[in-house]
């Protein structure tokens, strides 16, 4: 596997897709646990990277990635703005110094990203966010790499970790974000970053899974 420009840009429209057909899942998680918002900044952000897809064609990957993050940082409003951008810029910064060539790359670089949102948010595993799919996630996308896995075991092993880390929200307590406000109540509910980063990452799993059959 190696990661281009077009891959991101076929990606950024399959995301966008799999957003709106998740709009009252979204919304409603956000309702109940946030402000109502998430689903717009979500949405505005895949609309944003859908769009730059003649601007970022004769990109590198790490250039494409970088000019995202810069681009979300002004399109997404709310906590998740700033994380999403410094995913992408996280990412940027590993697929720069590794390339991106390889499975391994792409999962070195996905975990960059995750690292830059850790430092950003000042966030870990077991706080009701979104890290609860990415960093089980990143793992996974490591793990699988090293193991040499194809794209169809790397994949459904991606969708697990996915299900899995938004399936964890349920029970814990937000210690993070807005959520964090409403302490015990926050129980029982999933969390609306947590689901739209399933949604996303179910969609490029597809997408990589359908284009490798
Ligand atoms: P806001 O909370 O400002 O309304 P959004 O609704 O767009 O912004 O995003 C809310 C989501 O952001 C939460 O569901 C949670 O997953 C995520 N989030 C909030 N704070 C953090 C943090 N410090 N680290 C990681 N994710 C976070
Ligand atoms: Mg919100």
């Amino acid at each position: 596997m190696s990661l281009q420009a077009d891959l991101i840009s076929t990606a950024a429209i399959a995301i966008h897709a799999g957003i709106l057909s998740n709009e009252s899942g979204i919304e409603s998680l956000d309702r109940e646990i946030g402000d109502g918002d998430h689903f717009i900044n979500v949405k505005r952000g895949a609309e944003a990277i859908e769009a730059m897809a003649d601007e970022i064609q004769s990109l590198s990957a790490d250039e494409a990635l970088n000019k995202i993050g810069i681009k979300l940082l002004s399109t997404i409003g709310g906590a998740s703005g700033p994380l999403f951008a410094s995913f992408f810029m996280g990412m940027a910064k590993i697929a720069k110094h590794n390339g991106a060539n390889t499975t391994l790359d792409i999962a070195a670089a996905f975990a960059g990203g995750v690292q830059e949102m850790i430092k950003r948010g000042k966030g870990q595993l077991g706080e009701k966010t979104m890290l609860d799919v990415l960093i089980p996630v990143a793992h996974t996308f490591i793990f699988s790499a090293i193991e040499n896995k194809n794209t169809e075991e790397i994949c459904t092993a991606i969708k697990k970790s996915a299900d899995e880390g938004l399936a964890s929200t349920r029970t814990l307590i937000a210690t993070k974000g807005r959520a964090a406000g409403l302490g015990d109540r926050s129980v029982g509910h999933l969390d609306p970053g947590a689901k739209s980063c399933q949604v996303m990452i179910n969609e490029v799993c597809n997408l990589l899974l359908k284009s490798n059959n």
